[in-house]
């Protein structure tokens, strides 16, 4: 046996032997978990993965190593094509290190040359969170706000965009703060058709993989991240744009580490990063691609979100929870539910007690009233979500809530 094999067998080995109930009862127990089964988290992410993602990081690789760098460009490729397009019809794919946040950020910092002002459409907290990155950057810009339980208006966005002076657009696909899927594809192209000089920038977070988005409809830079409908781990997103539309950003960057031309034209000439990569998260997204491919790429992925949506509404609405965005933008990634107005339920508490039975939710940030949000997306299935509720209630019936839940306050 090869030293590297004996390797991966004692280190899978341990893993199998602290993942045992004795061998990890301490630490998991303390972290407020039931022993013995890992959380489930019920979030808009970092998610639930895989075991076998997880397994892929079970590996060290060098940063120049040649099988990490193939794993690199399987990547570009594998998300290029669920993009719709390719390197060889003039596509690219660029990986940075960091957040999603930090992707959206190197985005606008990369592609907005200066002299130049963009429109941010905002209906949550991720549109506006874009306008907070063009004041540090010092990026001109104006925002086009709707409320957090609707979709942007096309119409609107468009009477905007013809006041002129405007060369950027920055919209999100899928607005995570309640779960609103935003109407992109007609947008983009009735942009293109009518400002064909307007660039068009895509937050796509937490749509991409689990709604359709693809470049062609006119979309120029679209940016997503490793650990949301892919269900990979957290540690890069990745930048989709035209090759074309790439190279006129030359000189725009405001930041070194967040350029996304020079860490594109490094990779291109070394097939390296320039920094330190996020090496065991590319293995761990490979392996992500090919499970996502193999559950029926988007159509497989999109059918068992929907159906863990449909399995966690029947149960919530049984209960009387009340969502918080009506049916007709609702996506079926991230639903937000209002708290019910009665004097027991204490959201912390109500959070707590489902925390110690390895369930994580994730509490609401809305403009107005007092909600929380549970993820459907990640290595779930509909009988968790059944799980969960169940959970749910027996949570209710500790806290004295009486079921059916009184209403929300408004
Ligand atoms: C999650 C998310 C982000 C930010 O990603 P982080 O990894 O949390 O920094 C940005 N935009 C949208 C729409 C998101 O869902």
């Amino acid at each position: 046996m090869t030293s590297r094999a004996m390797r991966a067998q004692f280190t899978l080995r341990r893993i199998g032997r602290s993942s045992c109930v004795a061998g990890c009862s301490r630490s998991f127990a303390s972290a407020g978990v039931v022993v013995g089964r890992e959380p489930l988290l019920f979030t808009p992410g970092p998610l639930t993965t895989s075991a076998t993602v997880k397994q892929a990081m079970l590996v060290d690789y060098g940063s120049r190593d040649r099988r990490f760098l193939e794993a690199c460009r399987d990547v570009e490729e594998r998300l290029l094509h669920i993009a719709g397009v390719s390197k060889e019809t003039g596509y690219e794919c660029v990986i940075m290190q960091g957040c999603g946040t930090m992707g959206v950020e190197a985005m606008l910092g990369s592609v907005i040359p200066r002299g130049g002002k963009v429109l941010i459409v905002t209906n949550g907290s991720y549109g506006q969170r874009q306008t907070i990155m063009c004041r540090y950057m010092g990026i001109d810009f104006e925002a086009l706000s709707f409320g957090d339980r609707i979709a942007f208006s096309v119409e609107d966005v468009l009477k905007e965009l013809k006041k002129g002076g405007f060369t950027h657009l920055s919209v999100v696909h899928h607005e995570t703060t309640a779960g609103v899927l935003n109407p992109v594809e007609e947008l983009a192209r009735k942009v293109k058709a009518q400002f064909p000089n307007v660039s068009i920038l895509v937050d796509s977070m937490s749509g991409f993989g689990g709604y359709d988005l693809q470049l062609k409809w006119g979309i120029d830079f679209a940016v997503s991240s490793a650990n949301k409908c892919i269900e990979g781990v957290p540690g890069f997103s990745y930048v989709l744009c035209s090759r074309e539309a790439l190279l006129k950003t030359e000189g725009n960057a405001r930041s070194l580490s967040m350029d996304v031309l020079d860490q594109w034209k490094y990779i291109q000439a070394t097939g390296q990063f320039r920094y330190t990569p996020p090496t065991h998260a590319v293995l761990a997204f490979q392996q992500a691609l090919k499970e996502w491919e193999a559950e029926g790429g988007l159509s497989g992925r999109a059918a068992r979100y929907r159906e863990n949506y449909e399995a966690l509404r029947i149960e919530m609405e049984a209960i009387g929870f009340q969502f918080y965005v009506s049916e007709d933008v609702r996506s079926f990634l991230i639903c937000t539910f209002m708290v019910p107005d009665h004097p027991n339920f204490d959201f912390d508490s109500f959070y707590q007690h489902l925390s110690d039975e390895g369930f994580v939710i994730y509490p609401g940030k809305l403009a107005s009233g007092q909600s929380f949000r549970i993820g459907v997306i990640g290595r779930l299935f509909p009988n968790d979500c059944r799980r969960l509720a169940d959970t749910i209630r027996s949570v209710c019936k500790k806290m004295a809530v009486p079921m059916p839940l009184p209403p929300p306050k408004r």
